[in-house]
């Protein structure tokens, strides 16, 4: 059985990062620099954005912490982003989500230049990664497709069964999973929840990545003996022997979970860093193309 580890894999992602970083400094060249915009304060988007920040230091980019009121306007917080498309010293940009209410969405991803769009989110880069084309990949896909390749996990022809279908997660790593590349050539069923009868597709995976946000959905049991599972649920869990009083679990219980798998994930410690160090190797790639 082999531990998917997301920790040793976004560490040497994040070591090749830093040390292409520090060459460009030498040769006199500006930072990288990633702007994050967050909107009110919600404790979980104020944890992943002070994570996304830090990231960038620990690398040597420099990052543009953005902080707006709940009550920003769509129209304040699209003038906001056409500004740093025009700023020079910005390479990528995230607006963290979810929005208030009062802002659409797709109105704020669409105004970001497709090419500092480094959570890939836009559709301009959602149709070129469709497209097997270079493109922004959404971080937690990619850092799937990051970790599959990093332990040689063989991919083609597998049926990869995908649980979930949201915009960030499910559906582009349906996508990159059917794609004719490595990792990819697999046949994929996406499951959602309107699927009839998942667990006829779950005991057929060869491949199953589980993005439902639903603790421990998935049961050992349901599992195919052999197969690499992909844990990108992140949940709170009581535990009155951690010094938080919680620990982190997924969409996955991971009880029995080494005696029948292949590989696996584990949470924390497997997708989760992967996406940190993703978004930090868009930024890079953005900055190349820039500087
Ligand atoms: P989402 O809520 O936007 O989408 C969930 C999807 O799962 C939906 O398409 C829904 O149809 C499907 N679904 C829900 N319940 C189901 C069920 N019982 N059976 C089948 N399908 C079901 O979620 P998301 O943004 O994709 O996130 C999913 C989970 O992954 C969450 O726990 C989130 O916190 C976590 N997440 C982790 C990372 C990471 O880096 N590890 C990144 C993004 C999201």
């Amino acid at each position: 059985m082999i531990l998917l580890d997301g920790n040793k894999v976004s560490a040497e992602v994040r070591e090749e990062i830093r040390i292409q970083t520090e060459a460009h400094i030498r040769l006199g060249r500006r930072k990288p620099c990633l702007a994050a915009i967050l909107l009110g304060n919600d404790g979980a988007s104020e944890t992943y954005v002070a994570h996304k920040v830090k990231d960038c230091e620990a690398v040597g980019f420099t990052s543009k912490l953005i902080r707006l009121p709940d009550s920003t306007s769509e129209q304040e917080l699209m003038n906001l982003i056409q500004n740093l498309n025009q700023d020079a010293e910005v390479d990528g940009m995230i607006v963290q989500l979810p929005l208030p209410r009062h802002i659409r969405e797709e109105h704020i991803i669409q105004t970001i230049l497709p090419e500092k769009d480094v959570d890939g989110f836009h559709p301009w880069n959602i149709g070129l990664m469709a497209r097997n084309l270079p493109a922004h990949l959404p971080a937690t896909p990619a850092g799937i497709l990051r970790l599959l390749k990093s332990y040689q996990i063989e991919t083609a022809g597998k049926h990869a069964v995908v649980i979930g279908r949201s915009n960030i997660v499910g559906s582009p790593i349906s996508i990159l999973l059917a794609r004719n590349a490595y990792p990819g050539n697999c046949t994929v069923t996406l499951c959602h929840s309107k699927t009839q009868d998942m667990e006829a597709y779950i005991r057929e995976a060869d491949i199953l990545v589980v993005a439902a946000g639903k603790k421990h959905l998935i049961q050992a049991h349901m599992i195919k003996p052999g197969a690499v599972v992909i844990d990108v649920g992140i949940h709170r869990m009581e535990s009155p022997e951690s010094k938080s009083g919680y620990k982190l679990t997924g969409d996955v219980n991971p009880e029995g979970l080494s005696e029948v798998c292949a590989a696996f994930t584990p949470v924390p410690g497997g997708v989760g860093p992967m996406t940190r160090a993703m978004l930090l190797e868009n930024t890079f790639n953005a900055y190349l193309k820039h500087v």
